[in-house]
């Protein structure tokens, strides 16, 4: 029987009675979570080494490769699901990759709110392995947010060159370190608005910073799996990331929101790849209504 699915009687193992959660358009029994397996247990015991990192945007061969389209095995027709089903599915989803990911964490290695700002500028079009290869050096040269703006031309570049964009994000990175030396007493501000204020710093950044440096919850991280992701579950039809956030705001409460973020990243890698999602292997695949999902 595969992860997650419903036990021909309607019960959970344990005996007890499954709750429903509407689908999308469908209502699909949730099962306790007794069956969820840690997708990190798996994975490790593949790779035959504990701990292992999780590779960016893994492709892989799904069991079900030859199926075109897949769709929720219980698809019947059943009336639209509501804004408070939404949530509980989204709640329920939460608690199914918690199960799933129970090291999930921030993958930019970091002490201080400042690392890790520079950490996360870092990262764009880039990778948090490639990021944690450069970091440790740059952090024991530069300790303060002068120390960035001060950084002759050209130095900075070469040190940071291998996560690609090097100008702009030495540029960046400059301003950045001279605003918050000039502006903040050389300490990275908590604030939306003063994180999004410096250069090179979106609503990205700042929900990173806020969420993992300050345990400020308030806004969603979207980077790319965040937004294929809550396509895929149904929890927007947004393309546009701050859209997608002000969704996932909606239906996720304050003190989830950093940590969903997380799971959403770490499920993104191991299942639920753009190419080919392992749905198959899916610990919340009774929970999703797969929209757009395609398999070749
Ligand atoms: S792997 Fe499939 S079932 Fe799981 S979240 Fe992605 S699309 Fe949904």
């Amino acid at each position: 029987m595969p992860l997650g699915a419903d036990l021909p009687n309607g019960r959970s193992h344990a005996g007890e009675a499954l709750p429903e959660v509407a689908v999308g358009e469908n209502v699909v029994r949730v099962d306790s979570a007794v069956q969820i397996r840690s997708v990190q247990d798996r994975q490790r015991e593949r790779r035959g080494a504990p701990g292992g990192e999780v590779e960016e945007e893994r492709g892989g061969q799904s069991p079900h490769g030859q199926i075109l389209h897949i769709e929720c095995p219980t698809m019947a027709k059943k009336p639209r699901e509501t804004f408070e089903e939404k949530k509980r599915r989204a709640s329920a989803v939460y608690r199914r990759l918690k199960a799933a990911y129970p090291d999930a964490k921030c993958a930019l290695d970091h002490r201080t709110p400042l690392e890790l700002l520079v950490a996360t500028i870092l990262s764009a079009q880039s990778t948090d392995k490639m990021v944690n290869t450069v970091t440790p050096a740059l952090f024991k040269k530069y300790k303060t947010a002068a120390d960035y703006a001060r950084s002759p031309r050209g130095v900075l570049e070469r040190e940071i060159h291998s996560t690609g964009f090097f100008n702009s994000k030495a540029k960046n990175l400059r301003a950045a370190g001279a605003a918050i030396a000039a502006e903040h007493g050389g300490r990275v501000p908590d604030t939306m608005e003063a994180l999004t204020a410096l250069p090179g710093v979106g609503r990205k950044t700042a929900n990173v910073v806020l969420g993992n440096a300050f345990g400020k919850d308030e806004g969603f991280v979207v980077d790319t799996h965040v937004a294929r992701l809550s396509r895929r579950l149904g929890f927007t039809r947004e393309a546009d990331p701050v859209k997608i956030e002000r969704d996932l705001i909606a239906l996720v409460p304050k003190g989830r929101r950093t940590l969903f973020a997380h799971l959403l990243i770490w499920h993104g890698r191991a299942i639920c790849a753009a190419r080919k999602p392992l749905c198959g292997e899916c610990p919340v695949e009774p929970l999703c209504p797969k929209v757009g999902v395609r398999i070749a």
